[in-house]
């Protein structure tokens, strides 16, 4: 293992490896980040090293990974996503050139899966059986199929109001699913006191300093896959804030290593109804939480704990946070559908909004590059997917009307 040691984002002490989940000194507030010996991992990952190794998943970077060279790994597969070139896309949000990350593409359907094959194979290492998490869906599908993948047992605890697909995936994997009649905060407070209480294995990314760690391997595989010419922005949906603080670190290791010349802005993206990162960015004040109202369920977090790792991610990249509508949230889903064939669940259609909106308000510029990370599968969220996406034509057997709305659609004279 390369790391060498956790050190408090508040503080900025650094702790040796056996210290708990958050800084003994700053408490639930002090967030700990992965430090690596850089000068070493830097002699063994060279481009030329890394475009020879076969395994195109994200465990491809694992000297970068706070795992063991012989930890035991889940089977399923995550990460090596497609990254694709989405010329119409592009065209319609009036960028030179736009990539979609498809992370909807991963075991269980998000890129959670990056972060939770991390958390299980820890919670392997520290002889847990049990594995438990507060999500308000994907985090908590993507832990409880990594868990049944490494033959963990999963505690869930999903607030009221997540998208029954998910529900659904949690039930499949064999999970104990533990429906919080609240917010997605009583969710985690529930399953706080519950690990302390039992023992299991803690897999919040709001306090498990490992989590980012799988996170970041999105921004890593973005780097190779565009032949470490990175494009100049990554747009990447917010919550919690871990997700854009991985990817950004991702980057900033590629830097870091000699790999990339210069790293990309980033655009965190926030829904206008659960933004308390974005405030905190622009105001430079400490995050005030909020009470989250947003159809983007994934990001619809009031009390975001990684948001100073986020706020310092952007900052630290250039970048810029912005705001956008339910509205323009659900017409994202429509036409990144339409134009480029990835159907994107809306806290993932929320990065590709985020854009547009930079674009018009020339916060990006029109000649500038962008990579959109989609951060989940549509099928995730089928009720919210059906409102952006209309209805079908409804026609009798004997096909009567059929001209007539070939007609309209334009697909006959
Ligand atoms: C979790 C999630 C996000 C945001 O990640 P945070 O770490 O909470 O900021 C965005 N999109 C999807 C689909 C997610 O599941």
């Amino acid at each position: 293992m390369f790391v060498q040691g956790l050190k408090c984002l508040f503080c900025e002490t650094v702790y040796p490896v056996r210290v708990g989940y958050t800084c003994p000194r700053c408490g639930i507030v002090g967030i700990l980040d992965v430090q690596y010996d850089y000068a070493r991992i830097g002699r063994i990952l060279t481009r030329r090293r890394l475009a020879a190794r076969s395994d195109q998943s994200h465990w491809r970077y694992r000297e970068l990974l706070p795992i063991g060279s012989n930890a035991a790994l889940p089977a399923l597969s995550v990460g090596g996503t497609p990254l694709t070139s989405t010329p119409a896309l592009a065209r319609h949000v009036g960028l030179a050139k736009l990539f979609l990350k498809d992370d909807g593409r991963n075991a269980t359907g998000s890129l959670k899966d990056r972060a939770s094959s991390v958390g299980v194979v820890k919670a392997r290492e520290k002889r847990r059986p049990i594995i438990a998490c507060a999500s308000t869906g994907n985090a908590a599908s993507s832990c409880a199929g990594m868990a049944a993948s490494m033959g963990l047992k999963s505690v869930i605890f999903v607030p009221e109001r997540a998208p029954e697909p998910k529900v659904t995936q949690l039930l499949i994997f064999g999970a104990t699913v533990l429906r919080v009649r609240g917010s997605y905060e009583d969710a985690f407070q529930l399953c706080q006191r519950s690990c302390g209480k039992w023992g299991w294995y803690n897999r919040n990314s709001g306090i498990n300093p490992y989590l980012v760690e799988g996170k970041k391997t999105a921004g890593l595989e973005i780097g190779e896959q565009l032949a470490w010419e990175p494009t100049d922005w990554v747009a990447v949906s917010v919550g919690d804030g871990c997700t854009v603080a991985g990817v950004w670190k991702g980057f900033r290791e590629l830097k870091a290593l000699g790999l990339i010349p210069r790293t990309p802005r980033i655009l965190g993206v926030q829904a206008e109804g659960a933004a308390p990162v974005t405030a905190a960015f622009l105001s430079g004040e400490p995050m005030r939480p909020i009470e989250p109202a947003t159809l983007a369920d994934s990001i619809a977090v009031g009390v975001p704990r990684n948001w100073k790792r986020a706020v310092l991610a952007v900052r630290e990249s250039g970048g810029a946070m912005i705001n956008v509508s339910d509205g323009e949230i659900l017409e994202a889903m429509r036409y990144t559908g339409r134009l480029s064939g990835i159907f994107a669940e809306p806290a993932a259609a929320t990065a590709v909004a985020g854009l547009q909106r930079a674009v018009a308000e020339g916060c990006v510029g029109r000649r500038a590059s962008a990579v959109a990370l989609i951060t989940g599968n549509g099928l995730k969220d089928v009720q919210s997917a059906r409102a952006a996406a209309g209805q079908p034509y409804d026609i009798a057997p004997d096909g009567a009307a059929l001209e007539e709305i070939l007609r309209e659609r334009k697909l006959i004279e």
